[in-house]
């Protein structure tokens, strides 16, 4: 399985931050995990373009259920696949928690995804509450059977988990923590999906940085990283494509 680098500009980023990305490919043109961003809507048909023949790969951060119709303001996966990109971020904790998103509208939102062609990065993970009263697993067990298509597969869903309270804090859940948490998602996904599911990708996110790569990468079942805020500075980002590729 290759390992993915994915990015996550969330609300940043305007023509000018496009300087970053060709810094980017510019440093790694052939690293050898798959290196990922997924910027506003607004910019991923000038990020498809800048990153044409190049081994960066262009998402967005959400899409709509459904391929088009009246919905003002929403961006199908259809209208994300046809502007570049070849991923979409689904089920981000911001997303559930500013915009209400449950797990049965995450899982639509995939199905919609995996129809257009493109690949989902289902994201789950507690609330610090949640990790306090002892319900980690629970949580995530429930994230994972409500959210993830029935159609998925190891080359169209990958999966992000992304402990709330770690997300732009600058904390991270110990070694150990996380390692639970990935050898129970694997152990689920085998459940349901069988032997294909060793080649589903599990990606850690929150607070992920150049500091505390190689060591969360070194953890078992852990494929790549979901990454912020330092997604947005090439020699962040590059420096932890270059930990994933070691
Ligand atoms: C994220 O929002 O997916 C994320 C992991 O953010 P950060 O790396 O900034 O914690």
């Amino acid at each position: 399985m290759r390992k993915l680098a994915a990015g996550n500009w969330k609300m940043n980023g305007s023509a000018a931050a496009l300087a970053e990305v060709g810094a980017l490919i510019a440093a790694h043109p052939a690293p050898a995990c798959e290196m990922l961003l997924c910027p506003p809507a607004t910019l991923i048909a000038q990020m498809a373009a800048a990153a044409r023949s190049s081994a960066l790969q262009v998402g967005g951060q959400d899409c709509h259920p459904k391929a088009s119709g009246a919905h003002t303001g929403d961006v199908s996966a259809a209208m994300l696949k046809d502007a570049g990109a070849s991923h979409v971020i689904l089920g981000h904790s911001e997303r559930r928690a500013d915009h209400g998103e449950t797990d049965a509208l995450v899982q639509t939102k995939a199905e919609a995804a995996l129809a257009a062609g493109l690949i989902a990065i289902v994201c789950l993970g507690e609330t610090e509450a949640e990790r306090d009263a002892g319900q980690t697993l629970d949580v995530i067990g429930r994230q994972l059977a409500g959210s993830v298509p029935q159609a998925a597969t190891a080359q169209t869903l990958v999966i992000a988990y992304e402990p709330v309270w770690a997300i732009g804090t600058g904390r991270t859940p110990t070694l150990d923590q996380i390692a639970e948490v990935h050898a129970f998602l694997r152990a689920r996904l085998t459940l349901r999906f069988g032997a294909s599911a060793a080649q589903m990708r599990l990606l850690y996110g929150g607070s992920v940085k150049p500091s505390n790569a190689a060591e969360i990468f070194a953890v078992p079942h852990v494929d790549g990283a979901l990454v912020g805020g330092a997604s947005l500075k090439s020699a962040d980002f590059g420096a932890i494509v270059a930990a994933l590729s070691a």
